[in-house]
């Protein structure tokens, strides 16, 4: 069975990031399509964009495929740089508290369970207490 479908797959482009993107927007417009007035409509389209993204993993012409995907990610570079720009901002959360200083505005990142502690600005040198 595992042959088989290697076998099958032999040549063939595969997933890239368009693919996923794809796939994710099918999946998000079909589970939409079952809350809206629009449903068919949704439905006929998540189904298309679902249809497409195997089409393109299961396409043989890789020259084509990857085209795609520079494009693609030529023309999104600047929100996946956002999204990854929130997505680190989260992870710092958890370990970090970020403080602004009272007199200049400056953030500070100050790690977190430290109890109160006397903070000192690197840009004005200012001194504040916080909890962190
Ligand atoms: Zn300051």
């Amino acid at each position: 069975m595992k042959d088989k479908f290697l076998r099958f797959m032999y040549g063939r482009y595969g997933v890239d990031q368009f693919s996923k993107f794809l796939v994710i927007t099918g999946i998000i417009f079909l589970l939409l399509s079952g809350f809206t007035r629009y449903g068919g409509i949704l439905y006929l389209f998540s189904l298309a964009v679902l249809i497409y993204s195997y089409f393109r993993m299961f396409s043989r012409n890789h020259s084509k495929r990857y085209a795609e995907n520079q494009l693609y990610l030529k023309y999104t570079a600047g929100i996946r740089k956002k999204f990854s720009a929130i997505r680190y901002g989260l992870s710092q959360r958890k370990h970090y508290h970020i403080y602004k200083c009272p007199s200049c505005g400056q953030k500070i990142r100050i790690p977190r369970g430290k109890g109160r502690i006397e903070i000192r600005c690197p840009k004005c040198n200012a001194h504040f207490i916080k909890k962190s």
